[in-house]
Order: C-alpha cells, then structure tokens, then sequence
C-alpha cells in the first residue's frame, strides 16, 4: 500500500533536493533530513513497552521502544537515509544490500548482501530515495523475505508510478512510503521530474 508522507517541512526540504544547483554538502544534509522527518511518521506504529525508572524526584513509570528496527540500506543512495534514522532509533541494526541492473537482461542482480539474522519479528525498513522502475527495491524486498523477514516497510523520498505497481504487485503486503509521487519514468529510465541520480548528487560522483 502507498503512504505520502505530507508535512510542510517534508514538502519544503524536498523541493532544496530537487534543485539543481545545489551542492553535495546540502543534498546531503537535506537527503538526511528527509529520511528523519519520513522515520518520525513511519514509526508511529512501533511497539512500547512499560518500564519504571527512576527520575530525580523518584520512581516513574513509562514506556521505552520494544520493536526490533532492522535498517536497510540500498547501496548506494540508500546509505543517504541510514545514519539519520539510526540517530533516531539508536538501537536498530542495520544491513546492506548491493544491486545492479544487468546491461543484457537488465534483471537486478545482487552483488552484495549483508542481512542481521532473526527478522522475523523485525521491523525492516529498505532504503533508497528513488523508487524507480522498483526492480530493485523489489528484488531486495525479494532477498529480505527469504531471510525470514516479514514486515517490510519501503521508505523512498521520491517514486515513479511504474515503481509503486510494481511494488504492489510483487508484494501487496509491504506498505511504500513517500515524499512525493511524480509524474513519470523518462526514456533513460530517470524519474521525472524528480532530482536527479541520487547517488552521483550524494557522493559528487558527477
Ligand atoms: N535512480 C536515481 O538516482 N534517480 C532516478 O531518477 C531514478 C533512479
């Protein structure tokens, strides 16, 4: 199922990242932030638990987070969304997945993946900031079930329609989140109009 994510700071910190003339330096710090305001409304949902502590005044009882937050980093954008999150939920584990599209085939291949065992009571949210055609999301997505992981939450900042029904086809049971749905994938296969190659934007690869 989709979710768009709509906030006033959201909307306004998405529209600095779509600009083209901004530098590595405040992508980066946009990119970061986004992924913190996305994770504040994602994880209204976590599971608590009581406890009781103690304040300077005395005994208080409260509830501290009892969900297991599994991280997943798509490879290599993706990594533009973990440290903020994992700032936030300080106790997450976090995992990488490496894919690319193979030029003949152009199937997703994995290159790399690198899971925390014991996910299926996990909260695993995958990370990338472009849900494009979601080959890959959707492939990932594919690796972390077979891990055992089965609550799957897709956090992009930006999707193309061609993404999201592949997602909801592949797999009807993960939710999608987004900042903004756009209007289109171009011929290149780039998201339009979008912001861009987020990896290249994040590391000045380009
Ligand atoms: N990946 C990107 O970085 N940008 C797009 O527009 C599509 C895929």
């Amino acid at each position: 199922m989709l979710n768009i994510i709509t906030h006033p700071l959201l909307t306004h910190k998405l529209t600095i990242l779509r600009r083209k003339e901004i530098d590595t330096k405040e992508f980066r710090i946009t990119l970061g932030e986004i992924a913190g305001l996305m994770a504040y409304e994602i994880s209204r949902d976590l599971l608590l638990h009581e406890i009781t502590i103690e304040t300077p005044l005395g005994k208080c009882t409260t509830q501290e987070l009892a969900a297991d937050v599994v991280l997943i980093p798509i490879l290599r954008a993706g990594l533009g969304m973990a440290d903020s999150i994992s700032n936030l939920i300080p106790n997450s584990r976090v995992g990488h997945i490496g894919i690319y599209r193979d030029h003949k085939t152009l199937e997703p291949i994995i290159y790399y993946s690198k899971i925390p065992d014991n996910l299926s009571d996990a909260v695993v949210m995958v990370l990338d900031p472009m849900l494009a055609t979601g080959g890959s999301a959707a492939a990932a997505i594919h690796e972390l079930k077979n891990h055992g992981a089965t609550v799957i939450k897709l956090v992009c900042v930006v999707g193309a329609p061609e993404g999201v029904e592949l997602i909801g086809k592949k797999h009807p049971d993960v939710q999608i989140y987004l900042a903004g749905l756009d209007e289109k994938l171009n011929k290149n296969g780039y998201i339009f109009p979008g912001l861009g190659d987020a990896g290249d934007r994040l590391f000045g690869t380009r």
